[in-house]
C-alpha cells in the first residue's frame, strides 16, 4: 500500500472515468484510474458513434475510448487493471480493496463503473452464453455470416444489433415483448424500414436450444395479442401461442444493470435498482468525498456525451471538496 492517500482514484475507465481522469489530471490531482474488467466501458462494445460532439462522420468506439486514455495520461492520469472488490467508506481516507489483492487509500473516490448488459435467465442461456450467445452484436456479429439470428428487445441498443447484423446474418428477426418500440425514432425508422429485419411483436424468447460443441440450434417463442407473454403465460393464460424458430444466433438488446454489487455495504444511497443516488445538481453522493459519474448514476440518459459530461463535473467536485480539506487538515488523517 502506498505511504501517502492518494487525491482521487477513479473506479472505471469508460467514458465518464476518462472524463474525470482528464479534468483531475490538469487539476494536478494525480489521478489513479482503475479500469476494471471492461477496460474502456461499453463503448468498446459499440461500432460507430453517430452522436458524440465533434465528429460529423462518426467514429468507433474502440477509437474514442482510446483517444479518451491517451488525453488522459498525456496530462498524467495513471490507469491500473484493477476492480474495486471491497470499499470502505465509512472512515478516511476511503480504503479500496483491490481484485489484485492491494488496498489503497484515497480522500476522494469518483464511482465511473458504468452499467452491465441485462441477461434473461431463460433456459438454455448460461450453457449457451458466448457460444452463440451475446450480448454484444459487434463483438460477436462476425461470427454469424450467414447464420439466422435473433435479436432481444425493443430499444436503441437491440435497433443497432439488428442493423448491424444485417451485414452478416440470412436473416435477422426482432423479437420484442410489446406492439410498441422503446427505441428512439431515428433507429425504430431505419430498423422498422429495413427489408433484412423482421419483426415479431408481442413476444419473447422462452428457452435457448443448442450446445456448447453446436452452438445455439433453435429457440422457443412465445406471443400473445396483448404483449407480454411469458407473464401471461405464468398467469395460466391459454392465449399464449408457443413457436420453435431456427437461429443459430441470439443477442440480447435488452438493458443494463449498475455495477455497484461492490457498493451495497457501503453507507452510499442506491436507487431500487441499483443505481448511485447523486445530488440532483452535482455529483455528490450521500458519502461525503464520494463521486459518481456516467451509467452508474444515470438510468436515464445513459449516452456517451451525458457520461463524458458528468464525468468532468465530478472532477470538478472533487477538486473542490479537496481544497476544502485542506483547509480541515484533521479530516485528512
Ligand atoms: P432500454 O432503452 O432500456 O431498452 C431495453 C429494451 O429491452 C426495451 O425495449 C425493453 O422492453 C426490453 N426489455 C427489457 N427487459 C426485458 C425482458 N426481461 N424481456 C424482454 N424484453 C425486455 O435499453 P437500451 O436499448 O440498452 O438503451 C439504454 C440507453 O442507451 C437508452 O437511453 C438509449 O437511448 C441509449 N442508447 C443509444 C444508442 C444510440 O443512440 N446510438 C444506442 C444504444 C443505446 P420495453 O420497451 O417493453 O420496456
Amino acid at each position: 500500500m502506498p505511504a501517502e492517500p492518494l487525491d482521487v482514484v477513479i473506479v472505471g475507465s469508460g467514458v465518464a472515468g476518462q472524463s474525470s481522469a482528464i479534468y483531475a489530471a490538469r487539476a494536478d490531482l494525480d489521478p489513479l484510474v482503475l479500469t476494471g474488467d471492461e477496460p474502456g466501458g461499453q463503448l468498446t462494445l459499440t461500432t460507430g458513434v453517430e452522436n458524440y460532439l465533434g465528429f460529423p462522420d462518426g467514429v468507433g468506439g474502440h477509437e474514442l475510448v482510446r483517444r479518451g486514455r491517451e488525453q488522459a495520461e498525456s496530462f498524467g492520469a495513471l490507469f491500473e487493471h484493477a476492480s474495486v472488490v471491497d470499499a470502505d467508506l465509512d472512515g478516511r481516507p476511503f480504503r479500496l480493496t483491490l481484485s489484485n489483492g492491494e488496498t489503497i487509500r484515497t480522500h476522494a473516490v469518483i464511482l465511473a463503473t458504468g452499467a452491465s448488459a441485462r441477461t434473461l435467465c431463460v433456459p438454455g442461456e448460461d450453457e449457451l452464453m458466448g457460444y452463440g450467445l451475446s450480448t454484444c452484436a459487434t463483438c460477436d456479429g462476425a461470427f454469424h455470416r450467414d447464420h439466422d439470428v435473433l435479436v432481444v428487445g425493443g430499444g436503441d441498443a437491440a435497433m443497432e444489433e439488428a442493423l448491424f447484423l444485417t451485414k452478416f446474418a440470412d436473416s435477422v428477426t426482432v423479437v420484442h415483448r410489446r406492439e410498441e418500440l422503446r427505441a428512439s425514432e431515428i433507429l425504430a425508422r431505419r430498423a422498422t424500414e429495413n427489408d433484412d429485419i423482421e419483426f415479431r411483436w408481442n413476444a419473447e424468447l422462452a428457452e435457448i436450444h443448442g450446445s456448447p460443441s453446436e452452438g445455439v440450434t433453435s429457440v422457443t417463442l412465445v406471443s400473445h395479442p396483448d404483449g407480454h407473454p411469458s407473464r401471461r403465460r405464468d398467469d395460466g393464460d391459454e392465449r399464449v401461442e408457443v413457436e420453435q424458430l431456427d437461429v443459430q444466433g441470439v443477442f440480447y438488446g435488452i438493458g443494463h444493470e449498475p455495477n455497484t454489487d461492490f457498493l451495497v455495504d457501503t453507507p452510499l444511497d442506491l436507487d431500487d435498482r441499483g443505481y448511485v443516488r447523486t445530488d440532483p445538481r452535482t455529483t455528490a453522493t450521500a458519502v461525503d468525498g464520494v463521486f459518481a459519474a456516467g451509467d452508474v448514476a444515470d438510468s436515464r440518459y445513459q449516452q456517451a456525451i451525458t457520461a463524458a459530461g458528468t464525468g468532468s463535473m465530478a472532477a470538478l467536485d472533487a477538486e473542490a471538496y479537496l481544497d476544502e480539506l485542506t483547509h480541515e487538515p484533521e479530516l485528512l488523517a
